[in-house]
């Protein structure tokens, strides 16, 4: 009899998993059923702020792959709008909500892949559905976001709560829309991903662009008028809005996997080991938003939710099922973003994660330029290392700038993931010519004064 895998959660880490096995494994082998809540399936909510800024024109461009596709290319069930809502581990089965038919299912299990993604954090006053008020998790989120944004009368002034890259995406979408943007954040500036320093760069820049940066500011409630929102209030006073957007973080959806019994770290998502098993119960995987992963630098677990590492957790869920071996070697905390014409990029430890993983560690901060100082469009960059002392290992790297700043970044990510000094990096051999780099490229400037530093010469 063929094995059954069951996968809850039908987006990139749940669907990379299934797609993966499948194509290691017929289904006379190895039955597949995948149970999503939501419309759809493998979709991107990394494009949710570029279709409401209206650059994407579709929904349906931001879906990879379509449930149809899925059944027929891949002959993996797939059960749309059911809802797991008990994951039973002595019977092996799970149970689901059809949340159209309103029927509840059991279906049983050799392999269960757990793939829930992560829930928006929602303090008390965001609970009371104020009409005019949104998420941007899924596409239907989106979808509502959208249908206020285009419905009489239009909304002018928007306040987007949140910071952080989902935050600050979602303020340009709306600036790009013609709103007047608000962005309150608590904490001292926005992008907390990156050092204060940086941050206050991207602070600045922002204000040039004409988003209203209001921080150290704390969101305590919602006020409406005739059914509609028309106010956020806060520590400083009311801020007007006629559409408010909510960018204030996620956390691993853990609550089934709780109940069942799948054991936590200590950063409150799912403990898994190097291929991804959750340990200690056979034959549970766990991918994506909703799980731990291994910092390579702090030697920490730690929770990052990014489309990057669920897709690639997926994939080696996926594998590991089909038969095959791979393992998720952990992560070292590179993202990058934009707002507008700004480019951030950040890898490795903050300064405040090297003091907290006990490191000794100089820092430099570089300013150049993207391209040639002669070259038309060249702009400031902002390039900022942490480098171990007296070791000269590099720990962490920030970019803000113009354009290319942003995927410079990853030349800094492959120097960090392999262990590489400053000393080293100042000799790579990174391309140049004066439409893309000055003769020292900016991470070459920002090596050499970190070998500097950690001489003391500080030159
Ligand atoms: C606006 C926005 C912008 C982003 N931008 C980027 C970016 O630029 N780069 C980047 O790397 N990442 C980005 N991300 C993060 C990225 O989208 C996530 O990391 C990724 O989607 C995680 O995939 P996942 O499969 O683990 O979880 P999810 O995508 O959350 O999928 C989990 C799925 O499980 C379903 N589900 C949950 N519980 C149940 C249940 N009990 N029963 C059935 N189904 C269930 C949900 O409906 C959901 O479809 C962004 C996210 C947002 C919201």
């Amino acid at each position: 009899m063929a094995e059954r895998m069951i996968v809850v959660g039908g987006d990139a880490a749940g669907m990379s998993a299934a797609s993966q096995a499948r194509r290691r494994r017929d289904r006379t082998d190895l039955e597949i059923a995948a149970f999503e809540r939501g419309h759809f399936t493998s979709y991107s909510a990394c494009g949710i702020p570029y279709w409401i800024s209206g650059l994407v024109p579709e929904r349906d461009q931001l879906v990879a792959r379509a449930p149809e596709a899925f059944r027929d290319d891949f002959d993996i069930d797939v059960r749309m709008r059911h809802e797991v809502t008990a994951i039973d581990l002595d019977r092996r089965e799970v149970v689901a909500r059809d949340l159209d038919g309103d029927r509840e299912v059991r279906v049983g299990f050799d392999t269960l892949v757990y793939a829930t993604g992560a829930r928006p954090v929602q303090p008390e006053w965001a609970r009371d559905d104020v009409a005019g008020v949104f998420g941007v998790q899924t596409l239907d989120d989106g979808a509502a976001l959208l249908d206020w944004l285009e419905r009489e009368p239009r909304p002018r002034h928007a306040v987007v709560v949140g910071g952080g890259y989902v935050g600050v995406e979602m303020a340009e979408a709306l600036v790009q829309r013609g709103l007047s943007v608000q962005l309150v954040e608590q904490a001292a500036q926005p992008m907390s991903t990156v050092d204060p320093d940086m941050g206050e760069l991207v602070a600045e820049a922002m204000r040039g662009t004409g988003i209203g940066i209001r921080t150290g500011m704390k969101v305590t409630g919602l006020d409406e008028r005739d059914g509609r929102i028309a106010a956020v209030v806060t520590t400083e006073g009311p801020i007007p809005a006629d559409v408010v957007v909510l960018g204030l973080g996620v956390r691993p959806n853990t609550a089934l996997a709780e109940a069942a019994g799948l054991p936590l770290g200590p950063s409150g998502a799912i403990r898994v080991d190097r291929r991804m098993r959750v340990p200690g119960v056979p034959g549970v995987w766990a991918a994506g938003d909703c799980v731990e992963s291994l910092h390579r630098v702090s030697g920490m677990p730690v929770h990052v939710p990014l489309g990057t590492h669920a897709n690639k957790q997926g994939r080696v869920v996926g594998i590991n099922i089909g038969g095959g071996y791979a393992t998720f070697p952990g992560v070292i905390g590179t993202a990058v973003t934009k707002v507008c014409d700004l480019e951030v990029g950040r890898t490795g430890l903050r300064e405040q994660d090297a003091a907290k993983a006990g490191f000794e560690f100089v820092t430099v901060l570089a300013e150049s330029t993207n391209r040639a100082g002669y070259y038309p469009g060249a702009e400031k960059m902002t390039v900022k290392l942490i480098a171990e002392r007296p070791s000269g290992r590099l720990l962490g790297a920030q970019i803000v700038g113009r354009s290319e700043a942003a995927k410079r970044i990853d030349a800094l990510a492959v120097a960090l993931w392999n262990g590489m000094t400053v000393d080293e990096m100042t000799a790579l051999d990174l391309g140049y010519a004066p439409p893309y780099a000055p003769v020292w490229d900016p991470v070459l400037i920002a090596a050499r004064k970190a070998v500097d530093a950690l001489a003391g010469t500080g030159r």
